[in-house]
């Protein structure tokens, strides 16, 4: 009798076994079903999350919060190749990729070189759109977030199409220009031309504007810290919460900026109204630099922000429904290991009690004088008070262990100590070409099981939503494209008649002494030897470099049978 009881309940729990596992098969069918849509897309990018900084993390996590794993380890689905389209001016093959160039791939589905920002890998570039502007064009709601500037390249490649990276004054005007619902993010510089106007005292762009003033005019409410985010009302949200990147979590002091859970709560709690739906981008931005930096604990700290808002992400698709999430990274950040040195372990004790960033901490070492000065300054920021004779000369050198110096000087060597302690591993200051994982939930996510590339990150996305990335693409083109460009002594843009008379339709003939251009009509004759042309009694600057001949946009202009002009700011041929 007491066996067949134990029968019994042993059938029970197979029944209820069985039935939970039917659940949640039932749920994966649905999601896995080829039309099956989103309304909404929350794309999350943790910048330099490379497989280590999750192991890291999760290892850190459980040995001192108490969880059994990340939250993103739950959503696990597949991975992505990294790398980015060859640079031949760099002379780089591409094989190991940078935040720009990963983020024109996931962004848009297009390879392209290092640095480019949503525009194509040609001498004359174009624009290419990505699934956040074709989900504008559709009507939805778009937002952006970032820990780092929110004119760094990761949010840049959602919504702006620049040659370079490096133009974040162009990059925020054209948010304001494309009309992104929310942006969330450090970069107010980029906003402001004058320091007066700069709550965080400083003011980058090299134009006469304030462009937080144009967004208070289009209906933008503005907030610069916690307080003023979480109480925001309206449509539209530009939220700048410092000068530059927001601080590492160990620097922040008080409870003045809130965190990348709070920010996407918010950014949802705007976007939702609109009945199309939405698109947000999120970014873990300062994982990367804290992995340029080598600093190990800030790392894992970036991370646990970043894991909290991956589950807030999926908490809200799991309750609404209509909601995909998928996530990953650009690429891994300083070659990290666990284990070194032939160690099997690793010892995070070593750098659980450090108290800030080692960007504060290098700051104070830069500044020290002396060896009791470097032991004191560890001391304080990490509790270590048995600093070797090697070690601090070590950090009084700015040296890496092998001698050679560190891009990051004594903050770098700092990091090689802790790094040694602790018996974590770098290979340098910079990205490598691993590839990286995909996590996600819903419809988008069920599209990147196993392996993929990036691009295959953003037709998920644009297939989930019904989105046609390709349409933005093409209106985009219509509108713009990107020539390489020559500068004259005298500040003028010269631009590639070669290149240019394929996109616009003329002629060139090159001859031993002269190059003839005919189109639209017009006629132009340019010796080799000249350094000006005359047109209609007026004086063109022309010049020749490796063969090849370059204008000023007016005459491309007259040679072209559109009206073209020359956009100084986004660096970009305007068509109309
Ligand atoms: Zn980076």
């Amino acid at each position: 009798m007491k066996k067949r009881n134990n029968i019994l309940l042993v059938a029970v729990s197979f029944l209820i076994v069985l039935s939970a596992v039917g659940v949640v098969m039932y749920k994966g069918n649905d999601a896995a079903g080829a039309n099956e849509k989103s309304e909404n897309l929350i794309v999350l990018i943790g910048d330099g999350m490379g497989p280590p900084q999750i192991t890291l993390s999760r290892l850190y996590a459980q040995e001192y919060n108490d969880l059994d794993q990340l939250k993103i380890d739950d959503y696990l689905v597949g991975t992505n190749s990294t790398h980015a389209d060859n640079s031949p001016e760099s002379n780089e093959s591409g094989l190991v990729t940078d935040s720009a160039a990963s983020g024109t791939a996931f962004a848009t589905g297009n390879k392209t070189y290092n640095g480019a920002v949503s525009v194509t890998n040609e001498e004359v570039a174009k624009p290419v759109g990505s699934v956040l502007e074709a989900a504008k064009a559709a009507g939805k709601g778009t937002g952006l977030i970032s820990t780092a500037r929110i004119t760094h390249a990761t949010p840049a490649v959602y919504a702006s199409h620049v040659r370079s990276r490096d133009n974040e004054d162009a990059i925020a005007q054209q948010y304001l220009d494309a009309e992104i619902d929310v942006l969330i993010g450090g970069g107010e510089r980029h906003f402001v031309s004058s320091e007066k106007d700069a709550i965080f005292g400083e003011a980058a762009r090299e134009d006469e504007l304030n462009l937080v003033e144009d967004f208070k005019e289009n209906g933008y409410a503005i907030a610069h810290n916690k307080e003023e985010l979480l109480q925001v009302e309206g449509d539209r949200v530009l939220g700048l919460l410092a000068d530059t990147h927001v601080p590492y979590n160990l620097d922040r002091e008080g409870d003045t900026i809130p965190s990348l859970k709070e920010q996407l709560e918010t950014a949802i709690s705007v976007l939702e109204k609109n009945e199309e739906g939405f698109v947000i981008m999120l970014e873990g931005g300062r994982i990367d630099h804290a992995g340029h930096a080598n600093d190990i604990h800030s790392i894992v700290q970036e991370m646990l922000e970043f894991d909290e808002a991956f589950a807030a992400a999926v908490e809200y698709a799991e309750k609404e429904g209509d909601t995909s999430v998928i996530a990953t990274a650009d690429h891994e950040t300083g070659g990290l290991t666990i284990g070194r040195d032939n160690i099997y372990d690793a010892y995070l004790d070593v750098f659980e009690p450090v108290t800030a960033s080692s960007e504060k901490i290098g700051l104070e070492l830069a500044d020290a004088k002396s060896e009791a000065d470097i032991k004191d300054i560890v001391k304080e920021y990490t509790g270590i008070d048995d600093l070797s004779e090697d070690e601090v000369e070590l950090i009084m050198s700015g040296n890496l262990l092998d001698g050679e110096p560190s891009s990051y000087e004594r903050e770098g060597s700092f990091n090689a100590m802790m790094a040694k302690r602790s018996a974590i591993g770098w290979t340098g200051h910079g990205h490598t070409g691993v590839d990286v994982g995909v996590y996600g939930y819903g419809p988008a996510a069920e599209q990147l099981q196993g392996f993929n590339d990036n691009t295959d990150f953003a037709k998920a996305g644009a297939q989930a939503l019904g989105l046609d990335m390709d349409k933005v693409s093409k209106t985009l083109q219509e509108s713009y494209v990107y020539p390489k460009y020559l500068m004259t002594e005298s500040d003028t843009y010269l631009f590639p008649v070669d290149a240019l008379s394929e996109t616009f339709n003329f002629e060139v003939e090159k001859e031993q002494n002269s190059f003839t251009i005919n189109g639209n009509n017009v006629d132009i004759t340019v010796k080799n030897d000249v350094e000006k042309v005359e047109i209609d009694g007026t004086a063109y600057e022309v010049q020749i470099d490796q063969d090849q001949l370059y204008i000023p946009i007016e005459l491309i202009d007259s040679l072209a049978k559109e009206n073209l002009t020359w956009d100084e700011l986004s660096e970009r041929i305007v068509i109309e």
